[in-house]
This record gives structure tokens, sequence and C-alpha cells, in this order.
């Protein structure tokens, strides 16, 4: 194979074009693609994928933990756009802009970890309540979970996405009615608690503006109690809801001096 000519950034070793069964060993899902690996290696733990084309490397050679922190980055920037949120070059042509770098060199095998945790802070900033509420909540709360929801046009309330990722738990195809989903996902009692999380949850919302969570951690820690952990699940979850719900909207009154 022709191959560039690289060094390993840890050892200063020549890279050396391998296939991927070298480092994959029988788990290698595509055993003849083309890798750099460390002249080293396994000694110094160091490779990249390389093009199968143009035998070109995919970005610069990365250990382990490096490796490990460039599939978070990816991951954290595909949701961008398998949720729906940015067209999936719109989220490159994004992701190049935030980091004000040209294109040839915003792309995640390039990038260091100190450039990787920013793409995933970047990233995880798009979808603030998303994050909280989806993990936070399980397992009753944010059943939408395959769905992603984000503001309208004008005259519309919301835009329904769906997830169209690998997850197994999620749609892989075909289209689907919100509505028909519910009906056939969700018992009568979870309907009931989405109908009643929808009408609690704009004056909630409200509320929650006028609270700094960085300065009050007891007022976070008692939303989260309220919302999330208040619950003894033998029991109907319906009227504990409800009770939490207001609670919290009780206090969140008493701590932002409204009403
Ligand atoms: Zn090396």
């Amino acid at each position: 194979m022709k191959q560039v000519n690289i060094k390993c950034p840890y050892c200063g070793s020549r890279a050396l074009l391998r296939p991927a069964s070298v480092v994959y060993g029988p788990k290698a899902t595509d055993p003849a693609a083309p890798y750099y690996v460390c002249a080293r290696y396994p000694i110094c733990d160091s490779y990249v994928a390389a093009h199968r084309d143009t035998r070109l490397p995919m970005g610069t050679l990365a250990n382990r933990p490096l490796r490990r922190k460039r599939i978070d980055a990816h991951r954290a920037f595909d949701r961008l756009w398998k949720s729906g949120l940015m067209a999936k070059k719109e989220a490159y042509l994004w992701l190049q802009a935030k980091l004000d770098l040209p294109e040839r060199e915003a792309h995640i095998g390039k990038f260091s970890t100190f450039r990787c945790e920013e793409v995933i802070q970047l990233c995880d900033d798009c979808f603030p309540a998303v994050n909280k509420a989806s993990y936070e909540g399980r397992p009753q709360m944010c059943r939408i979970y395959p769905f992603f929801a984000c503001p309208g046009e004008r005259g519309k309330a919301f835009e329904v996405f769906q997830c169209m990722d690998d997850h197994a738990a999620h749609f892989t195809g075909g289209k689907v009615l919100v509505k028909d989903w519910l009906y056939e996902n969700f018992s009568k009692e979870r309907r009931a608690i989405m109908t009643a999380e929808t009408a609690v949850l704009p004056e909630l919302g409200r509320l929650l503006q006028g609270v700094n969570f960085n300065e009050d951690k007891a007022g976070l820690f008692q939303i989260l109690h309220n919302r999330y952990y208040n619950y003894d699940l033998d029991e109907p979850f319906l009227p504990q809801y409800m009770s939490n719900m207001a609670a919290l909207e009780k206090f969140l009154r008493a701590r932002t001096g409204d009403g």
C-alpha cells in the first residue's frame, strides 16, 4: 500500500499503514480497512483510520483516552443533526464557526482532548432542557424521548422530529404520527401524566426563570426532589406527581417572591 509519512505524536516513531485487523483482531468489522498504526504498537497504543481510496489519514494518531474522547465528541455532535435541530451540513458549518476553524481543520478526528471537550460542551449547550429532563427524569417522566420537539414557525406551537439514530429503542424508519404512537405505547395513566405535565409546565417554566441555579443550590435540589425523586414507585404515580408539582409551584413562588 502507498502511504504518507506521518509520525506518532506520542513516541515519535513512524506510523505504518496497516489493516484494521492489526488493531481490532478477529473483532474487526472491516478487517482490511486501512489504518495508520504506530510502529511500536501495541507498546505504544496509537492509531488512526485512513481513507480507503486516497490512503490519507482521517485525522491524527490517537491513544486510547483520546480515541474515547473523540467518540464522545462525535456522539455529542451527531445528536445536533440526528435530532433534527440542524441539517447535517448546517451542523458542520456551525461547528466550524463556533471553533473558528477552516473547513479542512474542523474534523473531530484531528482534535485534541481539549478540543473534544469544547465540542461536547458546545453541543450539550444546545440541549439544556433535553439533557436534564430525559436523564434525570427516567423512568416516569419525559416519555416523549424518541421524539425531539422545538419551537415551530410562527403560528405553529411545536415542530416534532423523530430521532432516526441507531439506538435500539428508537424508531428506525417510516412516518409515525405522534398521536398514534402515544396511543399505542402509553397506558391511559401515562397519557394522563403527560396531559397534566402539559398543563403545569408553562407556569413552572415561567417561575423557574426567576431562579439563579448557580447561586441557589438548595433551590435546585428542591426542584429535582419534587420533580424526579419524591416518588413511591409502589403507589399510583399521578396523584404523587400532582401534589409534587403543586408543592414545587408553591416553593418557586416563595423563592422568587411571585404571588
Ligand atoms: Zn507511538
